[in-house]
């Protein structure tokens, strides 16, 4: 689960880390009101009104504006929000529909008064399977560039890997702002700011925590700009207040309806829709698409319990996607028996009676040679297979058809 700039700075703030403030707004009125509250409680003279969506890239792609007068956060607030954001990293990028802004952030002008006696700095935090341990990675390098500079100058991106179990080190800390080139009172913040960033990634038990800009201020202050956070979906469990600002206006609507019925569903692009039981199972069919020439169009774990009603959910939701051409339904019949869920494809198909890609069918496990007969029998457009790889040879040749 992703959070807007301005959630992620409230949490943030919960850890004691200096962030640009701000206040959100959802009209241009209350842009107009955030602006005089933040004037009269910060003293800043412009305002940065920044669009709130699940994308970076903002400033890229005109969703980030400095306003030097109540007339400019008007002008810019009525044409920021209602718009179609499109940034490098929004569905289809540039080229695609853009995102829709429902929200903007109002927030007190960070570079000020002189622009370029500031500095920015990236930052991000995320654990590094390889070496199992977090790392933070950031560079002196930081701002609206930082792909280009990971690609073109990656010795300018450094690594620091803390290990769960000890935690982040003063030493460490330090090192990070040796490193980054700082000196003085700037020195002392990014020490105290690294520690704190790195307790709020173990704390809330993000996925990744990524600051950019983080700014050394002309006054030799250090304050987060921007922020990312992604949650882990599965400790979401233990924070209610997190989980609580999920908008779900910001994720993939499919994605949605299947969470409110318990199915682990991931929309992907390709054309073939698959229906597993396990995830690693669920991982090993769509390798197999893959190397029969065809591209699984979804993740779709249905979990333990594969009845009609649920088969008939997942089928709903795959089938939503129009690029879907083909479905492969693979289930292993551990603990369900391969009948009742070869019952529940037929009763689903013919529930839905408009059901016009193939179907291919493999059911492996207890009474699976049942299971086949009842495919094969059902009069249906379903393909029955016993191998995984008899099922993808007959994807392959149905795609073709
Ligand atoms: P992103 O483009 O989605 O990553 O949004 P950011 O919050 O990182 O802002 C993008 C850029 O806008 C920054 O790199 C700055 O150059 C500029 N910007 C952000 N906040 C301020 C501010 O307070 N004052 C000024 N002058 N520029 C800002
Ligand atoms: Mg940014």
């Amino acid at each position: 689960m992703n959070l807007h700039e301005y959630q992620g700075k409230e949490l943030l703030t919960r850890f004691g880390i200096p962030v640009q403030r701000g206040l959100v707004a959802t009209t241009v009125d209350e842009a107009v009101a955030a602006f005089q509250k933040l004037q009269s409680e910060t003293g800043t003279q412009f305002a940065v009104v920044k669009a709130q969506i699940h994308a970076g890239g903002r400033g890229k792609g005109g969703g980030i504006k400095l306003a030097k007068n109540l007339e400019e956060v008007k002008q810019y607030a009525g044409s920021i929000l209602g718009m179609m954001l499109k940034t490098p990293q929004t569905p289809g990028g540039l080229e695609g529909p853009g995102k829709l802004v429902q929200k903007v952030y109002i927030a007190e002008d960070s570079y000020a008064p002189d622009f370029n006696a500031c500095k920015e700095y990236y930052f991000s935090i995320l654990t590094d399977r390889a070496s199992q341990k977090n790392v933070i990675i950031y560079s002196a390098q930081g701002g609206m560039d930082i792909e280009k500079v990971a690609e073109e100058t990656p010795h300018l991106v450094f690594k620091e890997f803390v290990d769960p179990a000890l935690g982040i080190q003063d030493f460490q800390c330090r090192k990070i702002s040796f490193n980054l080139g700082l000196d003085g009172n700037a020195f002392k913040e990014m020490n105290v700011f690294v520690k704190k960033l790195y307790t709020a990634f173990v704390q809330t038990d993000s996925a990744l925590i990524e600051i950019n800009p983080c700014l050394r201020t002309g006054d030799d202050r250090i304050v987060a700009v921007d922020c990312k956070f992604t949650m882990d979906d599965n400790a979401l469990y233990r924070h209610p207040d997190i989980e609580a600002m999920r908008d779900e206006s910001e994720e993939d609507p499919t994605e949605v309806e299947a969470k409110a019925v318990n199915l682990n569903y991931v929309n992907l692009d390709g054309n073939v829709g698959c229906m597993v039981n396990g995830a690693g199972l669920a991982m090993a069919t769509m390798d197999i698409i893959k190397l029969s020439g065809g591209n699984p169009a979804n993740f779709l774990d249905v979990g333990g319990t594969a009845d009609a009603a649920r088969v008939e959910a997942a089928f709903r939701i795959i089938l939503k996607d129009p690029a879907v051409k083909a479905i492969l339904v693979n289930i292993f019949g551990g603990i369900v028996r391969c009948d009742r869920v070869a019952q529940g494809i037929v009763d689903a198909y013919k529930n839905m009676g408009n059901i016009n890609v193939p179907i291919i069918v493999r059911l492996q496990g207890t009474n699976a040679d049942i299971a086949k007969q009842m495919i094969d029998e059902s009069g249906l457009k379903v393909y029955s297979a016993i191998q995984l790889q008899e099922a993808a040879d007959l994807v392959k040749k149905l795609l073709v058809a």
